[in-house]
């Protein structure tokens, strides 16, 4: 039996789903994108270049400085930000408002500088923070991903303790003890009404 099954939408949301670096978001917003195939994944713009796997237009859209710019300039983005100083990450707006217009719910996984900029500017968007079951497991995943440098997870736990601190400006809280249960607990945060709870 699919998670899916048993699933009703009640009030379409915008969530944006943000939490500090490690958490494991993007692990959850893929957990939804497979198992929760009603929910649109908004796909932001970078200026990061694609790591092994990451495919255009589902993973991200990968753009240069120029092109970059040229969104922003143009109101295309809804909100943007420059992430760990170095690559640009931002939201496209319309396809969001083509998906909630379409009665979709949209999830927004994105840093906590444009989830600030979201709930400036989409006040009715649902914010949730999603925390790690305590300081020494976010430590552990991020040293255990292995894919940073000893001073660069150094520069990033110190970034996450700041970002652990921005959590009460949030609506909700997730704790990421499972993936399956996070992902259940921000799908039902976004207007979910879920009959069969079975695959959590
Ligand atoms: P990565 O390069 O590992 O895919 O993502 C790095 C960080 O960028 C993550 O913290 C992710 O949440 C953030 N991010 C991804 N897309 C966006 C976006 O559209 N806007 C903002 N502000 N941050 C984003």
């Amino acid at each position: 039996l699919h998670a899916w099954e048993g699933t009703t939408v009640t009030t379409p949301r915008v969530v944006v789903l943000a939490g500090p670096t490690a958490v494991g978001k993007g692990t959850v917003a893929r957990y939804i994108r497979e198992h929760y195939p009603q929910v649109h994944i908004s796909v932001s713009a970078t200026t990061r270049k694609p790591r092994p796997g990451e495919i255009e237009g589902i993973d991200y859209y990968f753009v240069d400085d120029a092109e970059f710019d040229r969104m922003i300039e143009a109101g295309e983005m809804l909100e943007y930000a420059t992430v760990h100083n170095a690559y640009r990450y931002g939201t496209p707006a319309a396809p969001i408002r083509q998906e909630l217009d379409s009665n979709n719910p949209v999830l927004l996984e994105i840093d906590i500088q444009g989830a600030r900029q979201v709930k400036e500017r989409m006040p009715e968007a649902r914010m949730v923070f999603l925390l790690p079951p305590t300081w020494d497991e976010l430590v552990r995943r991020l040293v255990g991903r292995g894919t940073e440098s000893p001073e660069e997870q150094e520069r990033r736990l110190r970034t996450a303790k700041v970002e652990l601190a921005a959590q009460h400006e949030f609506d909700a809280r997730v704790v990421n003890e499972t993936v399956a249960k996070a992902a259940l607990e921000v799908v039902k945060l976004m207007g979910f009404e879920i009959a069969n709870q079975r695959d959590a």
